[in-house]
């Protein structure tokens, strides 16, 4: 199932990035496989699986030619998300100093 290899950028098959490599969407795609390169297969399938869903229809199509995951994978990483399975627990989602800066500092000037 799994052909990739963490660190390893996927090359899109699409037509736009094999006739307009310089394109924008060909950037796109190429930015999503970076993007995806970086990733655990769990993070991975779950990330593709958003972006899939966001496309809308022919997303799941679109996402299996640039980012080469199975249909399979991507609906399972949708699944996933879907059920909140295996939730990251709130207090380790920001990172401490992250967040607006308090108003009253700056009407202090
Ligand atoms: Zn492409």
């Amino acid at each position: 199932m799994a052909n990739r290899k963490q660190g390893e950028v996927h090359q899109c098959d699409c037509d736009v990035c094999a006739e307009h490599p310089r394109s924008k969407e060909a950037r796109e795609h190429l930015k999503i496989n970076r993007m995806v390169s970086t990733l655990d297969e769990k993070n991975a399938r779950r990330v593709v699986g958003l972006m899939a869903g966001q496309i809308g229809r022919g997303g799941i199509a679109l996402m299996m030619v640039v980012t080469g995951l199975s249909r399979n994978t991507i609906t399972r990483g949708q699944q996933e998300l879907e059920t909140a399975e295996d939730p990251v627990p709130t207090n380790r989602v920001r990172a401490s100093g992250g967040g607006r800066k308090p108003l009253e500092k700056k009407a202090q000037s």
